[in-house]
């Protein structure tokens, strides 16, 4: 059998994709290990539209029954696989699971992308613990506290800029002592009051018991380390998108991400439409992903009828 399109990924612009794809009663196929996407982790999303706040295990199984709600005979649903190769075979494309393999004439890429971690001892036990990876989805839990922004990035001052709001100091590390963000957001921040700099460090180990409570930091010049208490740690130090399943067919940036026609989200090759974090897009957001793949319907409808 040959689809009409293969979706790959069920966060929130795969989830959007294949409602979609169901409303237009395209022969569809979603492939995903799972539902929700990055922000399964999250203990409570409060900037994801019409809820409130919700923690990300539940927006997963909203996802989940939205999808199977409307897939009715026209999409199919296939969970617990991982894609390894999307290839080209004549007009159409092969999907390759690590158990199976799939034919469509259109594929969605909806994959998404996993943050970098730190490599700090007891990093990895206090994830979701104190240690987070999203100041406006998390920033309110931290309120009051002392906090540290990891990384040199737009991405790590711009949280910074957002926990400011509600921590009562942010401290921003970087390993070297040149920012990637854009100076004038650098400039921007270093003017607040509840906001300090330290360049040329690294966390080599997070304190805690149950919740974070410290950390230790060694300065990259003099090899110095000195422990610090801390009430939270937000990793900001870039993303690996993942898209190694077709980062050899389809053209790929610099970071690593898609490229896509913005006005489409087309890729480079005619037949597949990427969505969502694993794009080129400036900003990566929940909202702006189910978005996206909501434009990528419409065109690969159009394109598919058309065609
Ligand atoms: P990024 O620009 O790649 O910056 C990542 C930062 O993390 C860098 O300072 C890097 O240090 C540091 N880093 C990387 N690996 C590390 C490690 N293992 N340990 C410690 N530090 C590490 O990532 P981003 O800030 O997430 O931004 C991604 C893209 O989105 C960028 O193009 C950015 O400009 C863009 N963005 C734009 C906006 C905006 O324009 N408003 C907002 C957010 C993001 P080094 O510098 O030493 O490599």
């Amino acid at each position: 059998m040959i689809y009409d399109l293969i979706i790959i990924g069920g966060g929130p612009a795969g989830t959007a994709a294949t409602v979609y794809a169901a409303r237009k009663q395209l022969k569809a196929l979603l492939i995903t290990e799972t539902f929700g996407g990055q922000s399964i982790v999250s203990d409570g999303i409060e900037n994801w539209i019409g809820d409130i706040k919700i923690p990300g295990i539940e927006l997963a199984k909203k996802f989940e029954t939205h999808a199977r709600a409307y897939a009715g005979e026209f999409v199919t649903i296939v969970t617990g696989k991982r894609v390894e190769k999307v290839a080209k075979k004549d007009a159409h494309f092969v999907v390759t699971t690590s158990k199976d393999s799939y034919e469509a004439k259109a594929v969605l890429v909806a994959t998404g992308s996993n943050r970098r971690k730190i490599e700090a001892v007891n990093a990895d036990k206090f994830e979701h613990k104190g240690l987070t990876y999203c100041a406006s989805c998390d920033g309110p839990l931290f309120r009051d506290q002392d906090v540290v922004v990891l990384g040199g990035g737009n991405s790590a001052f711009e949280s910074a800029a957002q926990l400011l709001a509600y921590a009562k100091s942010v401290t921003l590390m970087h390993r070297r002592d040149e920012f990637r963000a854009d100076p004038v957001t650098v400039e921007a921040l270093q003017k607040q009051p509840h906001f300090k700099i330290l360049t040329n460090v690294e966390v080599t180990e997070v304190h805690g018991d149950f919740m974070v409570n410290g950390l230790t930091y060694k300065n990259n010049k003099t090899g110095d380390t000195v422990k610090m208490p801390v009430g939270g740690i937000f990793v900001e130090i870039g993303a690996v998108p993942a898209i190694g399943f077709v980062k050899d067919l389809v053209a790929v940036n610099e970071h690593g991400t898609i490229v896509i026609d913005p006005w489409s989200q087309k890729t480079s090759v005619e037949g597949i439409w990427a969505a969502g974090d694993c794009t080129n897009i400036l900003y990566h957001q929940n909202n702006i992903a189910a978005g996206d793949a909501v434009r990528a319907l419409e065109d690969i409808y159009v394109w598919l009828k058309t065609k």
